[in-house]
């Protein structure tokens, strides 16, 4: 059966380029960095080669990059930091209400601790809203996180702008760029960003290994103590071999950030003007244009997404839908709720992220089965319109449903 991968936003594949790229570092090259020896001195040259592939393809200095262990400690490392630093100049965080959980999660953690965290409301696009943003500054506002593009919907947010009003306001900006680092361009000498959260195997790198961007001058108190690595922000044995990867990742997606980008934007374009064009009642979630190049994010009435999802798997299409699932039930997406989406609308969302790997004849293929599996859904769906049933039974005697 035909296989097709099209929840590029979940994970991607590793590149070839970069399996091999680490490989070296796991068999001969496998000194701990920090170790004075040849061995050592090995492992700390590939870290700063990373280093500095990374600190290329976001237009930063390679000493302003920390490395992680992905997205989750990124968001983390900035937000926790800049609280714990900051906080005898003030206790007030302004967040969005469409962020991933690393960053929401993390805000509601710093509630408990006596932290004031105002959650912005988006539009129906997903945008943040900057007149609310401004009435929320107030004396006491030592952050600003607000993400770069959203993992759902793929709305891009208008980041400089919330930057340049946070440093009007001499207010720090933490943005969470897990989804757009390595997609879209991001160019850290003209933007008013102080700290940037980044995830490697969102971009064709290794999982479990991640980089915090953190502005020369800005101060954060470390949430991880040790033995001082990464000048004393960040203890704890650096990932080499992952870290290496990340680098080559950053490299790739930097040689390869156009070609990319047309292709993918190509693809999320066929896909979204055949779905709606060629399902009734389907509707396009997030914003037309300021969208990630490789997310299209779909709702359909009366249909029920972990069942969507399912008929999708049964013919090899691996996607993502609107709901998480949590240890009882299945939450509807925050996200969704926060664009104006009633539950059952949410519900009814499919999610569909393109990668390097697919193709246009994936992207046929997804389509045709969509067409179809939809039509065969709704025909048992009890939320789909039922006209077809009425009109069977019109002029009959009442069916007697209670036996
Ligand atoms: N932030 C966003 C926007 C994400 O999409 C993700 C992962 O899905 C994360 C943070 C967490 O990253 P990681 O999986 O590397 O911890």
């Amino acid at each position: 059966m035909r296989r097709v991968y099209i929840d590029n936003a979940a994970t991607t594949q590793v590149d070839p380029e970069v399996v091999k790229a680490i490989i070296p570092y796991m068999e001969d090259k496998y000194g701990n960095a920090s170790s004075i020896h040849s061995f050592g001195r090995e492992a700390y040259d590939g870290m700063e080669k990373a280093r500095k592939q990374i600190a290329e393809l976001i237009s930063a200095s390679p000493k302003e990059i920390l490395f992680t262990s992905g997205g989750t400690e990124s968001d983390n490392t900035a937000i926790k930091g800049v609280a714990y630093k900051r906080r005898g100049k003030g206790r007030h965080i302004i967040t969005s209400s469409v962020e991933h959980p690393a960053v929401l999660e993390t805000c509601q953690s710093l509630e408990s601790q006596g932290f004031k965290i105002t959650y912005l409301p988006v539009d129906k696009e997903g945008i943040v809203n900057i007149e609310s943003l401004k009435k929320n500054i107030t004396e006491e506002t030592i952050l600003i996180t607000i993400m770069h593009a959203n993992n759902e919907i793929g709305t891009i947010e208008t980041i400089q702008e919330i930057g340049q009003l946070a440093h009007d306001h001499g207010i720090i900006f933490h943005t969470d760029a897990v989804q757009t680092t390595g997609k879209i361009p991001i160019d850290l000498s003209k933007l008013d960003v102080d700290l940037l959260s980044i995830s490697a195997h969102k971009f064709y790198g290794p999982k479990g290994v991640g980089a915090l961007f953190k502005r020369e001058g800005t101060s954060i108190e470390p949430i991880m103590n040790g033995g001082g690595h990464e000048r004393g922000l960040r203890s704890g044995t650096e990932n080499v071999a992952g870290i290496v990867g990340m680098g080559k990742a950053a490299e790739l997606a930097r040689s390869r950030m156009t070609d990319d980008f047309s292709s993918l934007t190509g693809m999320r374009d066929r896909l979204i003007k055949r779905v709606l064009s060629e399902i009734e009642e389907s509707y396009l979630n997030g914003h037309p244009t300021k969208r990630l190049p490789n997310n299209a994010h779909f709702r359909f009435s009366g249909i029920e997404g972990e069942s969507l999802l399912l008929s999708l798997d049964e013919k090899g299409i691996a996607a993502s839908t609107g709901s998480a699932c949590s240890s009882k039930k299945l939450m509807p997406s925050h996200v969704l709720m926060a664009i104006g989406l009633d539950e059952v609308q949410a519900h009814g969302s499919l999610r569909l992220t393109l990668g390097r790997k697919n193709t246009r004849d994936d992207v046929e293929y997804v389509c045709d089965t969509l067409v179809e599996v939809v039509r065969r859904l709704r025909e048992i769906s009890p939320l789909w319109k039922r006209e077809d049933i009425a009109a069977a039974y019109a002029g009959r005697e009442p069916l007697h449903t209670h036996i």
